[in-house]
């Protein structure tokens, strides 16, 4: 009766592809802490503060309508596309760190994509959403399905939705990376990092970006686990 799962959870071979991803983000995220607190020690000689230099850098590109705010917490700093706000958290916005200079010209990079509109972006802003409903609604889908005796269509449509999450995911990735790089170059071209300051705060945001790396990574394994397990589904006769 009914359509069973051709993978066992417990044979599952790509179990390990699992663990390797979950181990490689704990890896990331503590690669980016340790990376930020070591380049926070590190005063920038200009002393320009993480505030400064963002508003710096956004008339440098010609960009007078983004206000440059504070908000509280830690990693909590962000580019706010619809109110045209760049808010900088409590370690980045008063600090003239290499670090938090470095954290400031990185959402100043998103400032500038949305300013040139710049098309990986538009894209992932129009997939928050879809994204929204595939993290949310997926798996509980598939869920449903497997309890309605393996409901494959349903199931089906369950992938469908979660694979809109692990898209968004993967245009995460050029969005971060761009933003990064824009945030390097427009530090070293207007003088406010100067001299080994430029490969301290690129150490900095490449540490960052693998924490997008890792959970892109993860996502992608995670759909190709349910599409292993689900895909092969056949139907037991007795
Ligand atoms: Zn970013």
């Amino acid at each position: 009766m009914g359509y069973y799962p051709y993978y066992s959870y417990y044979y599952d071979p790509t179990y390990i592809l699992v663990i390797l991803c979950a181990i490689a983000s704990i890896i990331a995220s503590a690669k980016v802490n340790a990376t930020f607190r070591k380049y926070d020690r590190v005063r920038s000689m200009t002393g320009m503060t993480g505030a400064q230099a963002a508003q710096t850098l956004l008339y440098s590109a010609g960009i007078y309508d983004v206000t440059v705010e504070h908000v509280s917490g830690s990693l909590t700093d962000h580019y706010d596309p619809s109110a045209k706000v760049l808010r900088l958290s409590d370690a980045t916005y008063g600090s003239s760190s290499v670090a938090a200079v470095g954290v400031a010209a990185h959402e100043c990079g998103h400032a500038i994509q949305d300013n040139k509109n710049y098309a990986p972006l538009r894209i992932r802003s129009s997939l928050v959403p879809a994204a929204n409903l595939g993290s949310k609604a997926g798996i509980p889908i598939i869920i449903l399905g497997c309890i309605l005796g393996y409901n494959m269509t349903l199931v089906q449509i369950g992938i469908w939705v979660f694979s809109l999450a692990v898209l968004f995911q993967l245009v995460t990735l050029p969005v971060e990376f761009d933003a990064s790089r824009r945030a390097v170059r427009l530090l070293d071209e207007q003088h406010i990092l100067q001299g080994e300051e430029v490969g301290m705060c690129r150490k900095v945001l490449t540490a960052a970006a693998m924490t997008y790396v890792a959970a892109a990574a993860s996502a992608i394994i995670q759909l190709l686990r349910l599409i292993l397990i689900f895909g092969g589904g056949r139907r037991r006769d007795d």
